[in-house]
């Protein structure tokens, strides 16, 4: 778990020793002092997919011709599949990771898992992981997969992880609930999960999927207890200094599925910024923060341009930028006020060098109704 910032500050430190070292380059940095800073610039992209299929809900879903289509642009660009455990593992280890690294993960066990994409990624041998929610399993929902079938793919190789037992809103704490019941209550439904799991599958299932990507501190702190790797809905890539309760996932489906976009993915870094205040962010309306919350970024020194720096909340475009004094330190709002729901501030900044890499940071904003009561969805 890596809540705490000293990791970074490691990072920072190596680079600073790695460049006192460079005129004789016969010295190392002091990595013993810094483990996760061997490879700071190791990275790699988690793509998160839903339904593939032509018959379910167009939001979540991908064709199983575009997704064809993807598999085939990931192998023929050159691009390695990983398992999200081998992405996790090198990077906690600060290991040596190739430049073309994705791995691919599916949320919620839909049934189109099995019948249009399992078939060729078996063929390709990829791995893949699949986040269960298994409420929907045990009552035997449609288009969930059945246990039976979940139990197949885990003998074949596939990865089965946790997605709650209620695929709830986990941060919203239901009328009258204190504190320490919302996290009763939380940690039962993530135990449940668990067991239910392994009595079905035999499967002791370490990866962590929020559902609808929503989670907090106090959720991240569970995930650290419990000892699982959280993934979020958020978008970005993967790296040492990443938050390993937290870690950004590309979604995949409806409007974001045509290969031009899949390549400035596929090529995405992460951006390590510390931001005030630190998110994700509950917006009620005790909060003093506003309509338009204001965030203040501080920016580690990376290889990319800032002054190519842009903002954008979801939903609403770009939003106002504004450098301020000390060096990588910058203050964003959004044009228009944050509505009822999820909003992401998205930031990018190009590679320095290489023409179409983007470093990317996503920051999570949830907003319920006025009467405190959580949106659907
Ligand atoms: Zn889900």
């Amino acid at each position: 778990m890596q809540i705490n910032p000293s990791p970074l500050l490691g990072w920072v430190v190596g680079l600073v020793m790695a460049f006192i070292a460079m005129p004789g380059c016969s010295e190392e940095p002091a990595l013993d002092a810094a483990p996760h800073s061997a490879h700071p610039e190791a990275h790699a992209v988690v793509l998160t997919y839903h339904h593939v299929s032509a018959e379910t809900p167009a939001s979540t879903s991908i064709t199983p011709a575009q997704f064809e289509a993807q598999l085939d642009f990931i192998d023929t660009q050159g691009f390695e599949v990983w398992s999200l455990d081998e992405i996790v593992s090198a990077m906690q280890n600060g290991a040596a990771v190739p430049d073309n690294v994705v791995g691919i993960s599916f949320d919620d066990a839909f049934e189109s898992i099995l019948t249009n994409a399992h078939p060729h990624l078996q063929a390709r041998g990829w791995p893949y992981t699949v986040f269960v929610s298994s409420s929907d399993i045990d009552a035997g929902r449609k288009p969930y997969m059945s246990w039976a079938q979940l139990k197949q793919l885990a003998q074949q190789g596939v990865t089965l992880g946790n997605h709650t037992h209620s695929h709830g809103h986990l941060t919203a704490q239901q009328p009258g609930e204190n504190e320490a019941q919302w996290r009763q209550r939380v940690k039962d439904d993530i135990a449940t999960a668990q067991q239910r799991i392994e009595e079905q599958t035999g499967v002791d299932a370490h990866l962590f999927a929020y559902p609808y990507g929503e989670y907090n501190h106090a959720l991240q702190a569970l995930i650290s207890e419990l000892d699982l790797i959280g993934f979020g809905q958020h978008s970005g890539a993967i790296g040492p200094l990443s938050d390993f309760t937290a870690l950004p996932r590309f979604p995949v489906g409806g409007n974001y599925t045509d290969l031009s976009r899949l390549r400035t993915t596929l090529e995405t870094r992460p951006l390590y910024v510390a931001a005030q205040p630190k998110g994700p962010l509950v917006l009620t309306p005790e909060s003093k923060l506003g309509a338009k919350p204001v965030l203040n970024l501080t920016i580690h020194p990376g290889p990319y341009n800032l002054a190519q720096l842009a903002c954008y909340a979801s939903g609403q475009g770009q939003m106002q930028l504004s450098k301020q004094q000390a060096a990588g330190t910058y203050r964003i709002q959004p044009k228009s006020a944050v509505q009822v729901g999820r909003t992401k501030y998205n930031c990018t900044a190009p590679h320095k060098t290489a023409a179409g890499v983007y470093y990317w940071w996503s920051y999570l904003i949830m907003k319920p109704h006025s009467d405190g009561s959580w949106y659907r969805g």
